[in-house]
């Protein structure tokens, strides 16, 4: 086995660890950071959003290459049922019999979910916020969060329809404040040809992204995976490396590990670490997601014909979109993401074209109860197809959580109603368990250890000094909307304080 120095390893690059190493590079660049990532890189720069790439058969190929050891969306895959491009989901058998989660997936790949995602950032309200991190320090966080991703209400904010599609939705949700119907947050970055680019982790990782502008401070080893954190009496020395392209294992010694391997394979690295806090893997909860899909009025489209003409379609996604937010209330805790379509999601008539900005996609997001028997568990004597050890996903809503689904079903079918004609018979529904993407509380943030939080408010695992988590499973709240702004922002403040210990 070889042996290596670095101040910092990040395990995992995906937009939580992508945050660490850019901050780290910003307050610290004193600092050796290296990045592993079990998936392979699928761009140059690295970490580019797949909708970027001008080429169909380029991003399809993307795409596949971070479904994981076995592609589940190949033709030959043996794991049936949901899944979207770019991900995988888990086998049949790492799912409890009658509680799970049939639709959890992850992606493999530099970037992670990031290479692939829809890019809303919304920040999070009322009980969605953390009450024990004080507002100025959450605020400054979630700002400088919005700073690394890119994050701009104004791309979409005057496409085609928008203002309709928000006045409509003003009707139906009598909104103020920071409530209000208002354009969505994206993490993109509008060109002023109006071309667009979607934030993937090359965007996160600024100047670290490209080789000339990174220096020493940084290096990034795609197709390596981490199977273990080294610790001596409750200090991190380092970690242990597997190269999946040669099988070669190497240890590479660092006081500070931060883990950020998405909100299931940070639980399973810590287990396979022999870090087993009471509360790893538990408090897990997902965001049920609620759908359907409308039209717009034809005598509306048809006052806008000319407006939705205008735009030019751009690599992979088109700049007629709009994103509206019905955001998160403490009264109705979930958060409505609506998306206007450039083409209907179910098949139209032929002689029926659809103008684009005119099909609106509605999904609402539900937070549900952060319950401890909620979990991802982890088995010694079995292992996955990384040699991790495999898990298995329990998840039940519970009585509160199926009537916050009804009463989400119900604020969809009032915004339906409002915008236009509902696009087939079918009344809104929930989405399989898993669907939403949106994974948290699998090693949660605590004020204290009381046995009910993996980390305190820095990310530092308690007890554990040097290793530290990222990524959506630290969230310790019930939230709809969309996780990563947070994470990142979680991240940050994590970051900052590794930076601190080393100064
Ligand atoms: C289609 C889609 C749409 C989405 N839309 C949104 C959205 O609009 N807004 C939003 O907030 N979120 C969205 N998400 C979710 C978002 O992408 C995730 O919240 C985000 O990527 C999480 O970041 P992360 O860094 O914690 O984890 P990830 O991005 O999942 O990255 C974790 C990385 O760790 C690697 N890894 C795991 N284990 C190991 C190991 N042992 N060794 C080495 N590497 C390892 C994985 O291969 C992976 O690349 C979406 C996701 C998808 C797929």
């Amino acid at each position: 086995m070889k042996t290596h120095e670095y101040d910092v390893v990040i395990v995992g690059s995906g937009p939580a660890g992508a945050a660490y190493a850019r901050t780290l590079h910003e307050e610290a660049p004193q600092l050796r950071v290296l990045m592993v990532e079990a998936g392979p890189s699928l761009s140059k720069p690295p970490g580019l959003h797949v909708k970027n790439l001008p080429d169909p058969q380029a991003r399809a190929a993307a795409q596949l290459a971070s479904q994981g050891p076995v592609t589940s969306l190949s033709p030959e895959s043996p794991v049936p049922g949901p899944g979207r491009p770019g991900t995988f989901l888990l086998r049949p058998d790492e799912l409890a019999p009658l509680a799970g989660m049939p639709a959890a997936a992850m992606s493999s790949n530099v970037g992670g979910m990031g290479a692939h995602w829809t890019c809303a950032c919304p920040r999070p309200g009322a009980s969605e916020r953390i009450s024990f991190l004080d507002d100025g320090t959450l605020d400054a966080a979630l700002g400088e969060a919005e700073r690394l991703l890119s994050v701009t209400s104004e791309a979409f904010a005057d496409a085609p329809f928008s203002g309709d599609v928000r006045e409509r939705l003003e009707h139906a949700f009598h909104r103020t404040g920071a409530a209000a119907i208002q354009p969505m947050p994206l993490a993109v970055r509008k060109h002023p040809d109006g071309t667009i680019t979607w934030s993937g982790t090359d965007v996160v990782m600024g100047p670290l992204a490209e080789p000339t502008t990174r220096g020493d401070f940084f290096e990034l080893r795609d197709q390596t995976l981490c199977q273990r954190v080294m610790l001596d009496a409750g200090h991190v020395t380092g970690v242990e490396l597997k190269d999946l392209a040669t099988g070669t294992v190497t240890k590479v010694h660092a006081p500070a590990v931060v883990v950020a391997a998405d909100a299931l394979r940070t639980p399973q690295l810590l287990f396979a670490s022999g870090v087993r806090p009471r509360a790893l893997g538990r408090y897990l909860n997902d965001q049920p997601q609620v759908i359907s899909a409308v039209r717009l009025p034809a005598d509306v489209v048809q006052s806008r014909d000319g407006e939705a003409g205008a735009g030019e379609a751009t690599a992979g996604a088109a700049v007629h979109s709009g994103v509206s937010w019905v955001p998160y209330t403490d009264e109705e805790p979930f958060h409505g993401q609506v998306m206007q379509l450039d083409a209907s999601p179910v098949p139209l008539a032929e002689d029926d074209p659809v103008v684009p900005g005119s099909v609106i996609g509605l999904g609402w997001f539900c937070a549900t109860e952060t319950v401890e028997e909620n979990r991802v568990e982890f088995d010694d004597t079995s292992l996955d197809h990384y040699g991790m050890p495999r898990m298995t996903i329990n998840y039940n809503l519970t009585w509160k959580d199926l009537r916050v689904i009804e009463q989400a079903k119900e604020a969809v079918t009032r915004a339906g109603k409002v915008l236009g004609t509902f696009l087939d018979d079918r009344p809104p529904f929930l989405l399989p368990a898993g669907s939403s993407l949106h994974y948290q509380g699998s090693v949660r943030m605590g004020q204290y250890d009381d046995g009910r939080s993996v980390c305190g408010p820095d990310s530092q695992v308690w007890g554990t000094e040097g290793l530290y988590v990222a990524g959506n499973g630290v969230i310790p709240t019930s939230t709809a909307c969309n996780p990563t702004l947070t994470s990142v922002a979680l991240a940050v403040i994590g970051a900052r304080a590794i930076a601190r210990s080393m100064k």
